[in-house]
């Protein structure tokens, strides 16, 4: 089956006692039992609910698991609580290596609560394997990656790192929600678990926080699924519910998103009020042939410095009107910001390196025209 009709399908078959087209919401904390532990295959909703468990099927066929191989999806209640769940598979003592440009609640995470408790941590510059490999220690156990990155929208090379993880014993994980995964699968380029904010582009319509992990690895993935159970971060039945219905229309939302992102990218290259453009898909990306050997396409974020610093990307990002100053990103609706004020606060002053007159846009699936128009006015 083709992506756009495993998203459509996986896990989605019409339920068997109405013949509902839509997976329901089982709005429900337990069920009857025939006799004790006798059982339809769910009796607790932490441990198991059937719209939870439809998503994770959709999410697993996605990322290219097959479930009967023993590998799998775990869905969780936010990105962050899936990287907690990663979190819970470390022992003190551990160390984890991060790239240098990370999602911010992610360095967050591990310097500010890991960290905290005795498991090491350090950064890397994830675009040269090299960096990663001498930054590698004899109790490293996690290789994350994100790429693209963000907010600089880099692109590290997964093979390469897969590599370098796996000499060292270590497990490799990709954040893959910028590129999602009908733009990139990371399985395929070496990584063993693939984590997701269906928050943004999955969920699709910024009315929910969900995450996820899927692994092909049967023993990672019955840990993973022990974990979501014994730690308790599942999302509830209407989360599941909406991400699996962002699903639905992915492949067609990216699409549109590609797009415009390609086109605005041109636009803010080719002006002079511009700086710097961050998009992969521009050939002038010191990564777009990295980006072109293992993106479909090259997704809906695009980051620049418009000319005049700071106060500059201030004034731009309070006067744009169809694009929303918000945190956040992946919704059907354009968002801009400053992340050094905003997404990435937590990361200034520290060795993560985000410019302070850097503007992030999340590019919506809006008419393209109405779209740089917008900023084209706001830039004054
Ligand atoms: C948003 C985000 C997260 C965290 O996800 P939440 O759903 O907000 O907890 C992790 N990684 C990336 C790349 C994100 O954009």
């Amino acid at each position: 089956m083709k992506f756009e009709t495993k998203a459509i399908h996986a896990g989605q078959d019409p339920e068997p006692t109405t013949g509902a087209v839509v997976v329901p919401i089982f709005a429900t904390s337990t069920y009857a039992q025939d006799a004790p532990g006798k059982h339809a295959g769910y009796d607790y909703s932490r441990t198991d609910n059937p719209t939870r468990s439809a998503l994770q099927t959709a999410l697993a066929a996605l990322e290219g698991v097959d479930e009967a191989s023993g590998g799998g999806a775990t869905a969780t209640a936010s990105g962050m609580a899936a990287a907690s769940l990663l979190g819970y598979t470390l022992k003190v003592g551990d160390h984890v290596l991060l790239p240098d440009d990370a999602y911010g609640g992610t360095f967050r995470f591990f310097a500010r609560v890991l960290g905290e408790q005795g498991f090491a941590w350090s950064v890397a510059k994830a675009t040269d394997p090299a960096a990663v490999a001498a930054a590698i220690r004899p109790n490293t156990k996690l290789v994350w990656l994100e790429t693209p990155s963000n907010p600089l929208l880099r692109i590290a090379d997964m093979k390469a790192i897969s590599a370098i993880a796996h000499d060292a014993g270590a497990r490799f994980v990709v954040d893959n929600t910028f590129a999602t995964p009908y733009l990139q699968r990371p399985l395929d380029f070496g990584a063993d678990v693939v984590l997701h904010s269906t928050t943004k582009y999955l969920g699709g319509h910024s009315d929910v926080v969900g995450g996820g992990l899927v692994t092909r690895d049967p023993e990672l993935h019955e840990r993973l699924r022990f974990l979501q159970n014994a730690a308790g971060p599942v999302p509830g039945p209407f989360d599941a519910f909406l991400v699996l219905r962002g699903i639905k229309t992915l492949a067609v939302r990216m699409e549109r998103h590609c797009a415009n992102a390609m086109a605005i990218a041109e636009f803010l290259a080719a002006d002079a009020r511009v700086a710097e453009v961050m998009y992969p898909g521009l050939t002038s990306h010191p990564d777009h042939a990295l980006a072109h050997r293992q993106m479909d396409a090259f997704g809906g974020m695009v980051s620049f410095r418009p000319k005049g610093g700071a106060e500059a990307a201030h004034r731009l990002v309070e006067r744009t009107e169809l694009f929303f100053l918000a945190e956040s990103l992946g919704g059907v609706e354009s968002l801009i910001e400053v992340p050094a004020a905003m997404t990435h606060m937590s990361v200034v002053g520290t060795a993560l390196q985000v410019p302070d007159d850097l503007v992030r846009v999340s590019v919506g699936i809006e008419h393209v025209d109405d779209l740089i128009g917008d900023l084209d006015r706001a830039m004054g």
